[in-house]
């Protein structure tokens, strides 16, 4: 039996991690829960899986916890507390299933505790991959992709020998506007940029995907998962989402994983490792797709992709910048207080006044990482007010 601890547990990874526990109840037991404000959602997983501890945002959300689980004596934890305790629970492997930068801090605290980790927050390797890299070593626990593209590269990288290995192939679906003219994309809803084609995901990364900063993104994570430089990190648009992604070696064989795009068949794949589980879901049936297109992304209308490109190149703080520039504009944009073509806007003027401004080249510690992640958001704020930029 291996004990989960789940950061997240009532969002979209955290959902279906639970379907997959529920599937294999006796492989699996999630003992600690992570959650923020989705205090319902949380009480009805505990009914379900009867956790030793949880977590929630705040107080008063522990207080409602309570209420609405009378007699329960379950152990509730509060903030960032919380989410550390969680992240430490004892546990075989802990679920980084939380978005964007406040999963950095109970990421690291599990990988110091000796955790090994299925990774889904991507931001932690954005943010702090020299860090959380150097840290891995010294633990030596795991670190498991869950990023569907990353689950494919290291299944595609399992058995090989680093030094064969001459290129990583991300692809990416494209996001909901892939066909659609400049003109159009600059005045797209909020509802069209969550509307993603082919995958089920939270709203920010279904808006990241709509920008392609979520490639953006997993360039910058895959560089530090697979230790490879940036220039041997390549993106293809893949409408379909059979392929996952690929890997090109020195002979130049290329391996690809293929699959019907269900977050459940990376995230087995990370609580399984190096087992497959027989998980219960439609085959591919590639007579059934028929065709599998590709095709080179389009840079002009989608610019989020090279300020990726552009922070590796820059300095160790840079993908933390760009990475706190977009949080602020995306939930700027959820918000309706910005139109979809200010993201790109808002973190190419954060990432262009990181570039002017006098910086460490390297992350040291959190201390670095937390300097340029609230440096990005302060700026990404100013430039907001100062541009006038509107929905
Ligand atoms: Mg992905």
């Amino acid at each position: 039996m291996r004990r989960l601890a789940i950061l997240g547990s009532t969002g979209s990874v955290g959902e279906q991690t639970l379907s997959v526990v529920e599937e294999f109840p006796d492989r699996y037991r999630a003992v600690a829960l992570a959650a923020g404000r989705n205090v319902e959602k949380l009480a009805s997983q505990v009914r379900r899986f009867r956790p030793e501890l949880v977590s929630v945002a705040d107080a008063a959300g522990a207080e409602e916890l309570r209420r609405r689980l009378p007699g329960e004596g379950l152990a509730i934890a509060t903030g960032a507390e919380g989410l550390d305790a969680v992240a430490v629970h004892e546990a075989d492997l802990v679920v980084a299933g939380l978005v964007g930068a406040v999963g950095l801090r109970p990421t690291l605290a599990a990988i110091r505790a000796g955790r090994s980790v299925a990774l889904a927050n991507k931001e932690v390797m954005v943010m702090a991959g020299a860090l959380v890299l150097r840290e891995v070593r010294a633990s030596g626990v795991g670190l498991l992709p869950v990023d569907s593209e990353h689950s494919a590269i290291f299944q595609c990288l399992s058995g090989q020998r680093p030094e064969d290995l001459a290129r990583i192939v991300l692809t990416c679906s494209g996001g909901p506007f892939r066909t659609w003219p400049a003109e159009e994309i600059e005045r797209a809803t909020v509802k069209d940029a969550l509307a993603h084609p082919n995958w089920e995901m939270g709203p920010k990364i279904s808006v990241d995907s709509a920008t392609l900063m979520n490639k953006g993104l997993e360039v910058i994570e895959a560089r530090w998962l697979f230790d490879v430089p940036a220039d041997r990190v390549e993106v293809v648009v893949h409408p379909q989402s059979i392929v996952h992604s690929l890997v090109e070696f020195r002979d130049g064989s290329v391996l690809a994983q293929l699959g019907l795009p269900d977050m459940r068949v990376p995230i087995a794949v990370a609580l399984a490792h190096p087992e497959r589980l027989a998980l219960q879901m439609p085959r591919l049936e590639l007579a059934r797709v028929g065709q599998l297109d590709f095709e080179a992304p389009d840079r002009k209308r989608f610019p989020c992709l090279d300020l990726a490109y552009a922070a590796l190149a820059a300095d160790e703080a840079a993908p933390a910048v760009l990475n706190a520039a977009n949080e602020v504009s995306v939930a700027a944009f959820l918000g309706g207080a910005l139109g979809f073509p200010w993201i790109a806007r808002t973190n190419a003027a954060v990432l262009n006044a990181h570039l002017a401004r006098a910086s460490t080249p390297r992350l040291r510690d959190l201390r670095d990482v937390d300097e340029a992640d609230a440096w990005g958001r302060a700026c990404a704020r100013e430039w907001l007010d100062a541009s006038g930029a509107r929905a």
